[in-house]
Protein backbone atom coordinates (compact mmCIF):
# COMPACT_ATOMS: atom_id res chain seq x y z
CA UNK A 1 0.00 0.00 0.00
CA UNK A 2 1.34 3.82 -0.81
CA UNK A 3 0.70 5.81 2.02
CA UNK A 4 -0.86 8.04 -1.04
CA UNK A 5 -3.56 5.49 -1.19
CA UNK A 6 -4.99 6.50 2.52
CA UNK A 7 -4.35 3.26 3.61
CA UNK A 8 -2.06 2.97 7.21
CA UNK A 9 -0.50 -0.37 7.87
CA UNK A 10 -1.42 -1.87 10.69
CA UNK A 11 1.23 -4.90 11.28
CA UNK A 12 -0.69 -7.94 11.44
CA UNK A 13 -4.07 -6.71 10.04
CA UNK A 14 -5.52 -7.15 6.74
CA UNK A 15 -7.13 -4.19 5.02
CA UNK A 16 -9.31 -6.64 3.70
CA UNK A 17 -10.12 -10.09 4.09
CA UNK A 18 -13.01 -11.38 1.91
CA UNK A 19 -14.66 -15.12 2.55
CA UNK A 20 -15.63 -16.99 -0.49
CA UNK A 21 -14.32 -17.74 -3.94
CA UNK A 22 -17.20 -17.77 -5.70
CA UNK A 23 -17.95 -14.60 -8.33
CA UNK A 24 -18.77 -12.03 -5.93
CA UNK A 25 -15.81 -12.82 -3.65
CA UNK A 26 -13.22 -13.23 -6.30
CA UNK A 27 -14.50 -9.92 -7.66
CA UNK A 28 -14.52 -8.18 -4.46
CA UNK A 29 -10.88 -9.55 -3.76
CA UNK A 30 -9.48 -8.31 -6.98
CA UNK A 31 -11.56 -4.57 -6.89
CA UNK A 32 -9.65 -4.06 -3.75
CA UNK A 33 -6.37 -5.38 -4.30
CA UNK A 34 -6.66 -3.55 -7.28
CA UNK A 35 -7.26 -0.34 -5.23
CA UNK A 36 -3.71 -1.16 -2.89
CA UNK A 37 -5.25 -2.93 -0.35
CA UNK A 38 -3.49 -5.58 1.38
CA UNK A 39 -6.10 -8.81 0.68
CA UNK A 40 -6.38 -12.12 1.76
CA UNK A 41 -9.28 -14.13 -0.16
CA UNK A 42 -10.31 -17.60 2.26
CA UNK A 43 -12.36 -20.30 0.70
CA UNK A 44 -13.21 -23.05 2.40
CA UNK A 45 -12.83 -26.02 -0.58
CA UNK A 46 -9.74 -26.18 -2.59
CA UNK A 47 -10.26 -24.59 -5.75
CA UNK A 48 -10.79 -25.93 -8.58
CA UNK A 49 -14.13 -26.65 -6.82
CA UNK A 50 -17.78 -27.98 -8.00
CA UNK A 51 -20.96 -25.57 -7.63
CA UNK A 52 -24.26 -26.65 -8.08
CA UNK A 53 -24.83 -24.22 -10.87
CA UNK A 54 -26.53 -23.76 -14.51
CA UNK A 55 -23.11 -22.21 -15.48
CA UNK A 56 -25.15 -19.93 -17.63
CA UNK A 57 -23.86 -16.30 -18.29
CA UNK A 58 -26.33 -13.56 -19.79
CA UNK A 59 -25.14 -10.45 -21.08
CA UNK A 60 -24.83 -8.78 -17.77
CA UNK A 61 -22.72 -10.90 -16.67
CA UNK A 62 -20.47 -11.18 -19.51
CA UNK A 63 -20.13 -7.22 -19.41
CA UNK A 64 -19.47 -7.51 -15.12
CA UNK A 65 -16.38 -9.53 -16.03
CA UNK A 66 -12.33 -8.30 -15.96
CA UNK A 67 -11.37 -7.06 -18.88
CA UNK A 68 -9.09 -9.99 -20.25
CA UNK A 69 -10.62 -13.19 -18.49
CA UNK A 70 -9.77 -16.01 -19.94
CA UNK A 71 -12.63 -17.85 -20.19
CA UNK A 72 -13.59 -21.42 -21.01
CA UNK A 73 -17.10 -21.63 -22.97
CA UNK A 74 -18.28 -25.11 -23.64
CA UNK A 75 -21.39 -23.75 -25.87
CA UNK A 76 -23.47 -19.91 -26.32
CA UNK A 77 -26.97 -20.82 -26.63
CA UNK A 78 -29.00 -18.80 -29.76
CA UNK A 79 -32.03 -20.78 -29.86
CA UNK A 80 -34.22 -21.36 -26.71
CA UNK A 81 -36.65 -24.52 -26.34
CA UNK A 82 -39.55 -22.85 -24.29
CA UNK A 83 -42.28 -25.53 -23.34
CA UNK A 84 -45.37 -25.68 -20.45
CA UNK A 85 -44.57 -29.17 -18.35
CA UNK A 86 -44.04 -31.00 -21.75
CA UNK A 87 -46.36 -29.45 -24.05
CA UNK A 88 -45.95 -26.65 -26.10
CA UNK A 89 -42.65 -26.17 -26.73
CA UNK A 90 -41.75 -24.02 -28.99
CA UNK A 91 -38.24 -23.15 -30.41
CA UNK A 92 -37.18 -19.02 -30.93
CA UNK A 93 -34.21 -17.75 -32.46
CA UNK A 94 -32.14 -15.19 -30.28
CA UNK A 95 -31.10 -11.87 -32.34
CA UNK A 96 -27.47 -13.12 -31.87
CA UNK A 97 -26.21 -16.10 -29.41
CA UNK A 98 -25.88 -14.52 -25.90
CA UNK A 99 -25.64 -17.24 -22.86
CA UNK A 100 -22.49 -18.50 -22.46
CA UNK A 101 -22.14 -22.03 -20.98
CA UNK A 102 -19.35 -22.35 -18.76
CA UNK A 103 -18.47 -24.81 -15.79
CA UNK A 104 -18.06 -23.31 -12.99
CA UNK A 105 -15.29 -24.87 -11.48
CA UNK A 106 -13.69 -23.25 -14.40
CA UNK A 107 -15.30 -20.02 -14.50
CA UNK A 108 -14.28 -19.25 -10.63
CA UNK A 109 -10.93 -20.69 -11.02
CA UNK A 110 -10.09 -17.96 -13.45
CA UNK A 111 -12.12 -15.01 -11.22
CA UNK A 112 -9.72 -16.56 -8.55
CA UNK A 113 -6.64 -16.11 -10.25
CA UNK A 114 -7.97 -12.49 -11.88
CA UNK A 115 -7.74 -11.59 -8.03
CA UNK A 116 -4.73 -13.60 -7.73
CA UNK A 117 -3.14 -11.46 -10.34
CA UNK A 118 -4.27 -8.17 -8.77
CA UNK A 119 -2.61 -8.99 -5.60
CA UNK A 120 -5.12 -10.79 -3.20
CA UNK A 121 -3.98 -13.52 -1.31
CA UNK A 122 -5.67 -16.60 -2.44
CA UNK A 123 -6.07 -19.31 0.51
CA UNK A 124 -8.32 -22.18 -0.25
CA UNK A 125 -8.80 -25.54 2.04
CA UNK A 126 -9.93 -22.40 4.71
CA UNK A 127 -12.95 -22.34 6.55
CA UNK A 128 -14.36 -19.02 8.23
CA UNK A 129 -15.39 -20.28 11.74
CA UNK A 130 -16.40 -17.54 13.34
CA UNK A 131 -16.30 -13.81 13.68
CA UNK A 132 -16.82 -11.27 15.66
CA UNK A 133 -15.67 -7.25 15.21
CA UNK A 134 -14.13 -4.60 17.87
CA UNK A 135 -14.16 -0.79 17.33
CA UNK A 136 -11.72 -0.29 13.57
CA UNK A 137 -10.56 -4.20 13.70
CA UNK A 138 -12.83 -7.40 12.25
CA UNK A 139 -11.44 -10.64 13.69
CA UNK A 140 -11.97 -13.95 11.86
CA UNK A 141 -11.15 -17.45 13.50
CA UNK A 142 -10.74 -19.70 10.99
CA UNK A 143 -11.06 -23.81 11.25
CA UNK A 144 -7.57 -24.22 11.33
CA UNK A 145 -7.48 -22.04 14.20
CA UNK A 146 -6.01 -19.49 13.23
CA UNK A 147 -7.40 -15.67 14.08
CA UNK A 148 -7.07 -12.91 11.11
CA UNK A 149 -7.83 -9.50 11.60
CA UNK A 150 -9.11 -7.21 9.45
CA UNK A 151 -10.39 -3.49 8.78
CA UNK A 152 -12.84 -4.56 6.44
CA UNK A 153 -14.68 -7.94 5.43
CA UNK A 154 -16.83 -9.18 2.68
CA UNK A 155 -18.53 -12.31 3.22
CA UNK A 156 -19.24 -13.68 -0.08
CA UNK A 157 -19.83 -17.38 1.04
CA UNK A 158 -22.85 -18.10 -1.03
CA UNK A 159 -26.32 -18.93 0.00
CA UNK A 160 -26.26 -20.72 3.19
CA UNK A 161 -22.91 -18.53 4.26
CA UNK A 162 -21.99 -17.51 8.01
CA UNK A 163 -21.56 -14.12 7.29
CA UNK A 164 -25.44 -13.75 6.33
CA UNK A 165 -26.54 -15.12 9.44
CA UNK A 166 -24.07 -12.36 11.21
CA UNK A 167 -25.51 -9.79 9.38
CA UNK A 168 -28.64 -10.56 9.78
CA UNK A 169 -29.93 -10.85 6.12
CA UNK A 170 -33.66 -11.78 5.73
CA UNK A 171 -35.01 -13.53 2.57
CA UNK A 172 -38.46 -12.95 0.91
CA UNK A 173 -38.77 -16.14 -1.11
CA UNK A 174 -35.99 -19.61 -0.82
CA UNK A 175 -36.37 -21.79 -3.39
CA UNK A 176 -34.61 -25.36 -3.44
CA UNK A 177 -33.13 -26.51 -6.79
CA UNK A 178 -31.88 -30.03 -7.92
CA UNK A 179 -29.67 -30.65 -10.46
CA UNK A 180 -27.59 -33.03 -12.75
CA UNK A 181 -24.40 -32.86 -14.66
CA UNK A 182 -25.37 -35.61 -17.15
CA UNK A 183 -22.66 -36.83 -19.85
CA UNK A 184 -24.11 -36.62 -23.18
CA UNK A 185 -22.97 -39.19 -26.48
CA UNK A 186 -22.13 -37.46 -30.11
CA UNK A 187 -25.78 -37.18 -30.86
CA UNK A 188 -27.32 -35.70 -28.06
CA UNK A 189 -24.78 -33.37 -28.17
CA UNK A 190 -26.21 -32.61 -31.32
CA UNK A 191 -29.38 -32.24 -30.53
CA UNK A 192 -28.61 -29.86 -27.84
CA UNK A 193 -25.90 -27.65 -29.19
CA UNK A 194 -26.32 -24.16 -29.42
CA UNK A 195 -29.63 -24.33 -27.78
CA UNK A 196 -31.35 -24.01 -24.29
CA UNK A 197 -34.47 -25.39 -22.85
CA UNK A 198 -36.63 -23.85 -20.17
CA UNK A 199 -39.33 -25.38 -18.89
CA UNK A 200 -42.76 -24.21 -16.75
CA UNK A 201 -43.26 -27.08 -14.25
CA UNK A 202 -45.93 -28.19 -12.61
CA UNK A 203 -45.48 -27.10 -8.63
CA UNK A 204 -45.88 -23.45 -8.13
CA UNK A 205 -43.19 -20.88 -9.45
CA UNK A 206 -41.39 -23.80 -10.62
CA UNK A 207 -39.01 -24.76 -14.16
CA UNK A 208 -36.79 -27.34 -15.33
CA UNK A 209 -34.34 -25.99 -17.79
CA UNK A 210 -31.41 -27.69 -19.98
CA UNK A 211 -27.94 -26.28 -21.02
CA UNK A 212 -25.90 -27.53 -23.33
CA UNK A 213 -21.84 -27.39 -22.99
CA UNK A 214 -20.66 -30.17 -25.75
CA UNK A 215 -20.54 -33.34 -24.42
CA UNK A 216 -22.33 -32.57 -20.73
CA UNK A 217 -25.46 -31.28 -20.22
CA UNK A 218 -26.32 -29.79 -17.35
CA UNK A 219 -30.16 -30.23 -16.45
CA UNK A 220 -32.08 -29.40 -13.31
CA UNK A 221 -35.31 -28.33 -11.71
CA UNK A 222 -36.38 -25.41 -9.24
CA UNK A 223 -39.06 -24.73 -6.91
CA UNK A 224 -39.75 -23.29 -3.68
CA UNK A 225 -38.39 -24.91 -0.56
CA UNK A 226 -40.72 -27.08 1.32
CA UNK A 227 -41.83 -29.80 -1.21
CA UNK A 228 -38.50 -31.85 -1.44
CA UNK A 229 -40.89 -34.84 -2.47
CA UNK A 230 -42.65 -33.69 -5.53
CA UNK A 231 -39.62 -31.68 -6.43
CA UNK A 232 -37.73 -34.89 -7.23
CA UNK A 233 -40.50 -36.97 -9.05
CA UNK A 234 -40.76 -33.49 -11.03
CA UNK A 235 -36.93 -33.56 -12.12
CA UNK A 236 -37.19 -37.77 -13.01
CA UNK A 237 -39.72 -37.01 -15.21
CA UNK A 238 -38.34 -33.95 -16.93
CA UNK A 239 -34.89 -35.66 -17.23
CA UNK A 240 -36.64 -38.77 -18.34
CA UNK A 241 -38.67 -36.85 -20.76
CA UNK A 242 -36.04 -35.39 -22.26
CA UNK A 243 -33.84 -38.34 -22.28
CA UNK A 244 -31.07 -37.57 -19.46
CA UNK A 245 -32.03 -40.06 -17.04
CA UNK A 246 -29.93 -42.80 -18.48
CA UNK A 247 -26.32 -41.77 -18.27
CA UNK A 248 -24.90 -41.61 -14.91
CA UNK A 249 -24.57 -38.23 -13.85
CA UNK A 250 -20.84 -36.40 -12.97
CA UNK A 251 -22.45 -34.55 -10.30
CA UNK A 252 -26.29 -35.16 -8.60
CA UNK A 253 -26.63 -32.65 -6.36
CA UNK A 254 -28.96 -29.82 -4.54
CA UNK A 255 -28.79 -26.20 -3.57
CA UNK A 256 -30.91 -23.33 -1.63
CA UNK A 257 -31.74 -19.99 -3.75
CA UNK A 258 -32.46 -17.26 -1.76
CA UNK A 259 -34.07 -13.92 -2.48
CA UNK A 260 -33.86 -11.16 -0.06
CA UNK A 261 -36.30 -9.06 1.21
CA UNK A 262 -36.28 -5.41 0.30
CA UNK A 263 -34.52 -3.49 2.70
CA UNK A 264 -32.77 -6.38 4.36
CA UNK A 265 -29.21 -6.02 5.77
CA UNK A 266 -26.29 -5.78 3.53
CA UNK A 267 -23.87 -4.85 6.37
CA UNK A 268 -22.94 -4.91 10.39
CA UNK A 269 -20.35 -2.58 11.38
CA UNK A 270 -17.51 -3.01 9.04
CA UNK A 271 -18.65 -6.04 7.53
CA UNK A 272 -20.39 -6.37 3.79
CA UNK A 273 -21.87 -9.08 2.50
CA UNK A 274 -22.48 -9.98 -1.58
CA UNK A 275 -23.79 -12.39 -3.98
CA UNK A 276 -25.34 -14.95 -2.70
CA UNK A 277 -24.86 -14.21 0.63
CA UNK A 278 -26.20 -11.56 0.60
CA UNK A 279 -30.09 -12.86 -1.63
CA UNK A 280 -29.04 -10.72 -4.45
CA UNK A 281 -30.83 -13.51 -6.95
CA UNK A 282 -33.32 -12.76 -9.65
CA UNK A 283 -36.98 -14.28 -8.09
CA UNK A 284 -38.27 -15.69 -11.35
CA UNK A 285 -34.65 -16.82 -13.25
CA UNK A 286 -32.98 -17.66 -9.97
CA UNK A 287 -29.83 -15.92 -12.20
CA UNK A 288 -27.48 -14.84 -9.87
CA UNK A 289 -23.88 -14.26 -11.26
CA UNK A 290 -24.68 -10.86 -13.24
CA UNK A 291 -25.40 -10.22 -9.18
CA UNK A 292 -22.97 -12.05 -7.62
CA UNK A 293 -20.27 -10.08 -9.79
CA UNK A 294 -22.10 -6.93 -9.74
CA UNK A 295 -22.54 -6.92 -5.71
CA UNK A 296 -19.09 -8.35 -5.80
CA UNK A 297 -17.59 -5.41 -7.49
CA UNK A 298 -19.35 -2.79 -5.56
CA UNK A 299 -18.64 -4.80 -2.13
CA UNK A 300 -14.84 -4.62 -2.55
CA UNK A 301 -15.05 -0.66 -3.42
CA UNK A 302 -16.65 -0.12 -0.08
CA UNK A 303 -14.31 -1.91 1.52
CA UNK A 304 -11.47 -0.01 -0.08
CA UNK A 305 -13.37 2.97 1.86
CA UNK A 306 -13.38 1.19 5.80
CA UNK A 307 -9.97 0.08 5.23
CA UNK A 308 -8.96 3.50 4.60
CA UNK A 309 -10.99 4.79 7.57
CA UNK A 310 -10.37 4.18 11.46
CA UNK A 311 -13.53 6.56 11.82
CA UNK A 312 -17.17 5.30 12.78
CA UNK A 313 -18.87 7.71 11.44
CA UNK A 314 -16.83 7.51 7.88
CA UNK A 315 -16.98 3.83 8.21
CA UNK A 316 -20.78 3.96 8.67
CA UNK A 317 -20.76 6.19 5.50
CA UNK A 318 -18.90 3.49 3.57
CA UNK A 319 -21.55 0.98 4.35
CA UNK A 320 -24.26 3.02 3.61
CA UNK A 321 -23.08 4.12 0.37
CA UNK A 322 -22.61 0.43 -0.56
CA UNK A 323 -26.30 -0.49 0.95
CA UNK A 324 -27.25 2.46 -1.68
CA UNK A 325 -25.59 1.73 -4.92
CA UNK A 326 -26.83 -2.22 -4.30
CA UNK A 327 -30.60 -0.80 -3.96
CA UNK A 328 -30.45 1.80 -6.70
CA UNK A 329 -29.58 -1.02 -9.02
CA UNK A 330 -30.12 -4.53 -8.43
CA UNK A 331 -33.22 -3.37 -5.46
CA UNK A 332 -34.57 -2.05 -8.89
CA UNK A 333 -34.10 -5.62 -10.43
CA UNK A 334 -34.89 -7.76 -8.07
CA UNK A 335 -38.37 -5.68 -7.44
CA UNK A 336 -39.10 -6.20 -10.93
CA UNK A 337 -38.32 -10.05 -10.89
CA UNK A 338 -40.51 -10.22 -7.80
CA UNK A 339 -43.58 -8.92 -9.56
CA UNK A 340 -42.74 -11.57 -13.14
CA UNK A 341 -42.68 -14.15 -10.41
CA UNK A 342 -45.93 -13.19 -8.95
CA UNK A 343 -47.32 -13.03 -12.79
CA UNK A 344 -45.48 -16.57 -13.34
CA UNK A 345 -46.90 -18.31 -9.97
CA UNK A 346 -50.45 -16.80 -10.48
CA UNK A 347 -50.51 -17.84 -14.48
CA UNK A 348 -47.81 -19.77 -15.80
CA UNK A 349 -49.80 -20.41 -18.99
CA UNK A 350 -49.96 -16.98 -19.91
CA UNK A 351 -46.59 -16.21 -19.42
CA UNK A 352 -45.59 -19.08 -21.61
CA UNK A 353 -48.10 -17.66 -24.48
CA UNK A 354 -47.04 -14.11 -23.95
CA UNK A 355 -43.82 -15.47 -24.93
CA UNK A 356 -44.18 -17.75 -27.36
CA UNK A 357 -46.75 -16.23 -29.25
CA UNK A 358 -45.78 -12.35 -28.98
CA UNK A 359 -42.54 -11.22 -30.81
CA UNK A 360 -42.33 -8.04 -28.49
CA UNK A 361 -42.46 -10.17 -25.23
CA UNK A 362 -39.96 -12.36 -26.55
CA UNK A 363 -37.95 -9.71 -27.97
CA UNK A 364 -37.66 -8.06 -24.67
CA UNK A 365 -36.56 -10.96 -22.65
CA UNK A 366 -33.99 -11.97 -25.64
CA UNK A 367 -32.90 -8.21 -25.06
CA UNK A 368 -32.28 -8.80 -21.02
CA UNK A 369 -30.45 -12.04 -21.75
CA UNK A 370 -27.96 -10.24 -24.18
CA UNK A 371 -27.79 -7.39 -21.60
CA UNK A 372 -29.55 -4.86 -23.48
CA UNK A 373 -32.33 -4.03 -21.16
CA UNK A 374 -32.96 -5.03 -17.54
CA UNK A 375 -35.89 -6.99 -15.83
CA UNK A 376 -37.18 -3.79 -14.87
CA UNK A 377 -36.67 -2.75 -18.85
CA UNK A 378 -38.98 -6.08 -19.91
CA UNK A 379 -41.95 -4.58 -17.13
CA UNK A 380 -42.59 -1.93 -18.40
CA UNK A 381 -43.20 -3.42 -21.95
CA UNK A 382 -47.18 -2.10 -22.45
CA UNK A 383 -47.85 -6.04 -23.04
CA UNK A 384 -46.25 -7.21 -19.70
CA UNK A 385 -48.07 -4.45 -18.01
CA UNK A 386 -50.99 -4.72 -18.99
CA UNK A 387 -50.56 -9.18 -17.92
CA UNK A 388 -49.79 -7.88 -14.42
CA UNK A 389 -52.97 -5.54 -14.16
CA UNK A 390 -55.20 -8.55 -15.64
CA UNK A 391 -53.56 -11.37 -13.35
CA UNK A 392 -53.53 -9.39 -10.52
CA UNK A 393 -57.33 -9.97 -10.26
CA UNK A 394 -56.51 -13.38 -10.68
CA UNK A 395 -56.69 -15.82 -7.78
CA UNK A 396 -53.42 -17.65 -7.19
CA UNK A 397 -53.20 -20.94 -8.75
CA UNK A 398 -51.57 -22.40 -5.98
CA UNK A 399 -49.19 -20.78 -3.47
CA UNK A 400 -46.31 -21.35 -2.67
CA UNK A 401 -45.83 -23.62 0.24
CA UNK A 402 -45.15 -21.49 3.86
CA UNK A 403 -41.93 -20.97 4.83
CA UNK A 404 -40.85 -19.93 1.17
CA UNK A 405 -41.72 -16.07 2.13
CA UNK A 406 -44.49 -16.09 -1.03
C1 LIG B 1 -29.06 -25.26 -9.49
C2 LIG B 1 -28.65 -23.82 -9.70
C3 LIG B 1 -28.46 -23.37 -11.00
C4 LIG B 1 -28.05 -22.04 -11.21
N1 LIG B 1 -27.83 -21.62 -12.49
C5 LIG B 1 -27.41 -20.36 -12.72
C6 LIG B 1 -27.07 -19.94 -14.03
O1 LIG B 1 -27.11 -20.71 -14.99
N2 LIG B 1 -26.71 -18.66 -14.21
C7 LIG B 1 -26.64 -17.78 -13.17
O2 LIG B 1 -26.32 -16.61 -13.39
N3 LIG B 1 -26.90 -18.17 -11.89
C8 LIG B 1 -27.26 -19.43 -11.64
N4 LIG B 1 -27.48 -19.84 -10.36
C9 LIG B 1 -27.19 -18.92 -9.24
C10 LIG B 1 -25.66 -18.85 -9.02
O3 LIG B 1 -25.13 -20.15 -8.91
C11 LIG B 1 -25.34 -18.07 -7.75
O4 LIG B 1 -26.13 -16.91 -7.68
C12 LIG B 1 -23.85 -17.69 -7.71
O5 LIG B 1 -23.05 -18.82 -7.62
C13 LIG B 1 -23.57 -16.76 -6.52
O6 LIG B 1 -22.19 -16.54 -6.43
P1 LIG B 1 -21.51 -16.18 -5.04
O7 LIG B 1 -20.09 -15.82 -5.33
O8 LIG B 1 -22.34 -15.23 -4.30
O9 LIG B 1 -21.58 -17.53 -4.17
P2 LIG B 1 -21.01 -18.99 -4.47
O10 LIG B 1 -20.74 -19.16 -5.91
O11 LIG B 1 -21.93 -19.93 -3.80
O12 LIG B 1 -19.60 -18.99 -3.72
C14 LIG B 1 -19.54 -19.03 -2.32
C15 LIG B 1 -18.20 -19.63 -1.93
O13 LIG B 1 -18.02 -19.49 -0.52
C16 LIG B 1 -17.40 -20.66 -0.01
N5 LIG B 1 -17.71 -20.74 1.42
C17 LIG B 1 -18.91 -21.01 1.99
N6 LIG B 1 -18.80 -20.97 3.33
C18 LIG B 1 -17.51 -20.66 3.61
C19 LIG B 1 -16.79 -20.47 4.81
N7 LIG B 1 -17.39 -20.57 6.02
N8 LIG B 1 -15.48 -20.17 4.73
C20 LIG B 1 -14.85 -20.05 3.53
N9 LIG B 1 -15.51 -20.21 2.35
C21 LIG B 1 -16.81 -20.51 2.39
C22 LIG B 1 -18.02 -21.77 -0.84
O14 LIG B 1 -17.20 -22.94 -0.83
C23 LIG B 1 -18.09 -21.12 -2.22
O15 LIG B 1 -16.95 -21.36 -3.00
C24 LIG B 1 -27.87 -21.15 -10.10
C25 LIG B 1 -28.07 -21.62 -8.80
C26 LIG B 1 -28.45 -22.95 -8.59
C27 LIG B 1 -28.61 -23.44 -7.19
Amino acid sequence: MSPSSGLTRRPGIWDVIVVGAGPAGTTAARVAAENGCRTLLLERATIPRYKTCGGGLIGASLAALPPGLSLNVHDTAGRFTFGLNGRRERTLASACPTIAMVHRSEFDAALTEAAAGAGAEVRDGTVLAALDQDGDTVTVRTGRGDTLRARALVGADGSAGKVARYVGVQCAQVDLALEAEVPVDDRTADRWRGRLLMEWGPLPGSFGWVFPKGNVCTAGVVAARGNPVALRAYKEDFLGRHGLLGPRPLHDTGHLTRCRRPGSPLSRGRVLVAGDAAALLDHWSREGISYALRSGDLAGNAAVGLARTSDAAQAHLAADGYRQQIEDVLGVEMRASSTLMDLFVRNPALVHTALTRLPLAWRRLDAYIAGRTSVAGIMTAPVVRAAVALTSTFPSRGGRPPGTGR
